[in-house]
């Protein structure tokens, strides 16, 4: 199959979140099952990118965008890099998505139009790159989510032109991509699609909306949550197309990219360690000690959090657990960046218990990384949780995570209680602070007892989180899609 893979980030190239690490790892794992996977992805500013560079193609301005260019890079995984090139529109001082101070940029519909536009384009007859056109154009979020529209309108205006697929991946149904409905007309929507029926979303245009409503098929990060968005109570506004396209909308859990997330490999690492040698995480746990300024207590219970600083990740009920963390002897360390009043706690806290809470505000992959191996225990109390991928890394890194009882956390973490032979973690039985402290004071009471605790970590060493499996539902998902639509005759079988 040819797949386009259309994406605002990608690690390691520009990551604000799980999209980067999951645009960095499935579009290779398709391409070593033997398909030819292309990723688009706008060229950002100062993006460090390296592979065999091909010869660009120049898109010429269309409607309301400038002029552009494809860069097409081929990577080492196989997976060839469409850079977007248009300068006006992402060489930009800031992040993908908001500004240097924090701000969204002005111009994001039509600069996540162009990426939407560019990626339908892709995947019709008029497709600029010589010689190949995407069977399946796979867009993710609300950035890529104009693009089943635009394959859309494109069908409507052609009918008798092959189009391809289109299936869009909710990995956060909390970011919905709103804008004016005046943009509508920047962004070319053709006027029927301007209702309830089409963008509009509380009179305004929501791009996610969009690709809810085009998409050949819908996927979610993981089983649970795609069960919970058709509920009222996680729905955000979508629950009733959710519901009405079920049909369409297929849960598939994220992996993680061993080849990065490998405690046995990781190059970010000072010290290496794997299932029955334990040893390395030790002397990472004194690394993580020391680099984040807290006293090598090496009995201490290590708890750690990296994360977005968001009411989502149940930030505030750590704040709230904080007192009873420190009158146990743990140490708290925590990466994060985000809401000002939640890092201006994080950061009073650390003042206040400086032997026991270290706070880094920022983006830090190498900490990052060392947090995972070093800690003892993760914390991941979420309200609402699409996939979430740490909870994923310090199983693998021996690091038992507790967790919120949402979503993807519960699809990917079993709880040590309950089942102690196979127990990876501990799953909170509500998401408040009462069951916040009763998950700690669970986890702490295995902690005490090292035979336990190494079991429990163990079990979660040994879970295969590779992407192999979900590549392959995936490729499910995007055949079934295509012979619903009839764009592939029904004898064609195995991908
Ligand atoms: P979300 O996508 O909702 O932010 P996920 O758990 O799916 O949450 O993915 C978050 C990814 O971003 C993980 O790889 C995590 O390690 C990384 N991350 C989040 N915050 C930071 C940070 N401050 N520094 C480094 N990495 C971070």
């Amino acid at each position: 199959m040819n797949i386009l893979f259309a994406t605002p980030e990608c690690a390691p190239y520009v990551k604000t979140g799980g999209l980067g690490d999951v645009s960095g790892a499935l579009p290779a794992t398709l391409a070593s099952l033997g398909h030819d996977v292309k990723l688009l992805l706008p060229a950002y500013k100062d993006m460090q990118v390296s592979g065999e560079v091909g010869e660009s193609v120049d898109l010429a301005p269309y409607g309301q965008w400038p002029a552009a260019q494809l860069l097409p890079v081929k990577l080492a995984s196989g997976v060839t890099l469409l850079l977007l090139a248009c300068p006006a529109l992402y060489q930009r001082n800031g992040g993908p998505y908001v500004d240097a101070s924090g701000s969204d940029y002005a111009d994001n519909a039509m600069r996540f139009g162009m990426l939407s536009r560019v990626a339908a384009l892709l995947g019709t007859v008029h497709s600029p790159l010589p010689g190949w056109t995407a069977d399946v154009v796979h867009a993710n979020d609300w950035p890529c989510g104009l693009a089943p529209l635009y394959l859309a309108q494109s069908r409507m205006l052609a009918p008798q032109e092959r189009t391809a697929t289109s299936v869009v991946t909710i990995h956060n149904l909390a970011f919905q991509g709103v804008f004016p409905m005046e943009t509508a007309d920047l962004l070319g929507v053709a006027p029927m699609w301007r209702g309830i029926d089409g963008v509009e979303f509380w009179g305004q245009l929501s791009m996610l909306k969009a690709g809810l409503q085009f998409a050949d098929a819908i996927t979610t990060v993981s089983p649970t949550y795609a069960r919970e968005i058709q509920t009222q109570a996680h729905g955000v506004g979508f629950d009733g197309i959710l519901r009405a396209r079920s049909a369409r909308l297929h849960g598939i859990l994220n992996g993680i990219d061993t080849h990065v997330w490998n405690p046995q490999t990781d190059p970010l690492l000072p010290f290496h360690f794997g299932p029955g040698r334990l040893e390395g995480k030790a002397s990472c746990k004194a690394a993580l000690q020391g680099r984040v300024g807290l006293p090598v207590w090496s009995d201490a219970m290590v708890l750690s959090m990296v994360s977005r600083l968001t009411p989502q990740k149940g930030v505030d009920l750590v704040l709230a657990a904080l007192p009873r963390i420190v009158e146990s002897g743990a140490q708290l360390v925590v990466l994060g960046n985000g809401e000002p009043a939640l890092q201006d706690a994080l950061r009073a806290a650390a003042r206040q218990h400086p032997q026991q809470v270290a706070v880094t505000l920022g983006f830090d992959e190498g900490l990052a990384h060392l947090i995972e191996a070093g800690a003892d225990a993760f914390l991941m109390p979420s309200r609402f949780e699409p996939c979430g991928l740490n909870q994923m890394y310090s199983q693998a890194y021996g690091t038992p995570p507790i967790v919120g009882p949402v979503g993807g956390l519960l699809d990917s973490v079993t709880d040590a209680s309950a089942d102690p032979a196979h127990g990876t973690g501990f799953v909170m039985k509500a998401c408040d602070a009462a069951a916040l402290h009763d998950a700690l004071a669970r986890a702490q009471g295995a902690f005490r007892d090292p035979k336990r605790w190494r079991r429990i970590q163990a079990n979660g060493m040994s879970r295969n989180f590779g992407w192999e499996d979900s590549a392959h539902q995936y490729l499910e998902v995007y055949q079934r899609a295509a012979l619903q639509r009839g764009a592939l005759p029904a004898a064609v079988s195995g991908i």
